[in-house]
């Protein structure tokens, strides 16, 4: 929309809003701003929600001898290994950031396992 249609549109809603004062309905005009105010909060909150990082290379394989990298979410205490990395960017759980940890392993006797 062009700059010019943005600066009509608030010139005749401040005209609304002193024509609405001025017939002494204020609380309308309060009701509206109220809204738009919530409105617009909402909507740069949830932006940032469904933005997401991309990858930031082609998929890595990440596997360490000795250790499992894990992802452990520290609300809930879910855990994911990780076996290839596409992205830098740690998995989101319970809405919080998932935490990177270096587990080590043991050698199983069973040799057909290692
Ligand atoms: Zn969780």
């Amino acid at each position: 929309m062009p700059r010019s249609w943005w600066r009509l549109g608030l010139l005749l809603a401040v005209a609304a809003a002193v024509l609405l004062f001025a017939v002494g309905r204020g609380d309308v005009v309060a009701a509206v701003a109220l809204g738009a105010l919530i409105l617009l909060t909402g909507r740069a909150v949830f932006r940032g929600y469904s933005v997401t990082k991309g990858p930031t290379g082609p998929p890595v394989d990440v596997q360490e001898e000795g250790t499992l990298l894990v992802f452990a979410c520290e609300t809930c205490g879910e855990q994911l290994v990780l076996l290839r990395r596409g992205t830098d960017a740690p998995p989101r759980h319970c809405a919080e950031k998932m935490v990177l940890r270096r587990i080590p392993v043991e050698r199983r006797a069973d040799p057909r396992f290692n």
